[in-house]
């Protein structure tokens, strides 16, 4: 059924609270059915996927929000990369020597790496945090804490097939009593979620189930997909770049140069004629482009 990939924001009506809820349907099946995951890795990169479609929702800017752990091991690299339109694609790399679930096992020495790319060639943000929490959704609430300076709470859940995640957050308060008894009521049913609940329960109905004493605004929804960004083209100018010095040696070595990615597992392959095509052009455009 389309429409069950959908990003909900929700408000809590004359509270300074605010929220979302993800979920994560044929998104996450995208990303599991081209890659074969250990139950760890598939575990923390839903989560992931999740947390993200969730970030990329609340901080709202132009381009696209990734959100990386790095680690020397047993994960080395989780990514997720979610753009404005709310499309994401993810991808991990492990070695053989994972044994436990919890996040400082997986990652001893890592850190949460959030990068915004406006895509236009300018300025990254990037925001680093260590993985102090023993949960993904404990780390980017503390961060969420020191970077925006409001209260926030994340639930995540995973299974094989479905992703989902709740963030409740406290805006800028108006200062009285009241205000302060709303988050902590807020934030007390918001923690009776169970992760079957968030995994199979549509945005109303869990909204109903936690807060069904509360009068609740809800914003349009936003529909999420998988799809990746890559091309053939972006191959093309990584070739230049990289230039003829590095690649003519690997094309003497294996006949022909395959770049498969990391992503989406689609492969594209030069051969020879490719090759000697892509530096020609790349000389005959060094003058066009110093026209003007
Ligand atoms: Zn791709």
């Amino acid at each position: 059924m389309s429409g069950s990939d959908t990003l909900q924001r929700f408000a809590l009506e004359g509270k300074a609270i605010r929220g979302e809820i993800v979920k994560l349907d044929a998104t996450w099946r995208a990303v599991v059915e081209r890659h074969v995951f250990v139950p760890p890795v598939h575990e923390l990169l839903g989560q992931m996927m999740a947390a993200t479609a969730l970030l990329s929702a609340t901080l709202r800017y132009q381009g696209s929000l990734i959100l990386q752990i790095q680690s020397s091991g047993p994960l080395l690299l989780a990514v997720v990369e979610c753009t404005s339109t709310l499309t994401l694609r993810a991808t991990a790399r492990w070695n053989d020597e994972i044994t436990s679930t919890s996040l400082p096992a997986l990652a001893p020495d890592g850190r949460l790496i959030i990068t915004l790319d406006p895509g236009t060639g300018e300025h990254r943000y990037q925001g680093i945090a260590a993985l102090e929490a023993d949960s993904l959704a404990g780390v980017i609430e503390s961060y969420l804490q020191r970077s925006e300076g409001l209260a926030a709470r994340l639930w995540l859940a995973v299974d094989a097939n479905n992703a989902a995640g709740l963030l409740l957050q406290r805006l800028p308060g108006r200062g009285d009593d009241n205000d302060i008894d709303a988050w902590n009521r807020a934030e007390h049913l918001a923690q009776t979620v169970t992760t079957e609940e968030l995994l199979t329960l549509t945005p109303n109905d869990l909204l109903q189930r936690l807060f069904h004493e509360e009068d609740i605004r809800l914003f349009e929804r936003d529909p999420v997909s998988f799809r990746c960004s890559c091309s053939r083209e972006k191959v093309i100018t990584t070739l230049r770049a990289l230039g003829p010095d590095e690649i003519l040696p690997l094309l003497e070595e294996q006949g022909a140069i395959t770049v498969d990615c990391e992503f989406c597992n689609q492969g594209y392959r030069f051969d020879r004629v490719d090759i000697e095509q892509l530096y020609a052009a790349a000389i005959i455009d060094i003058p066009s482009s110093t026209q003007h």
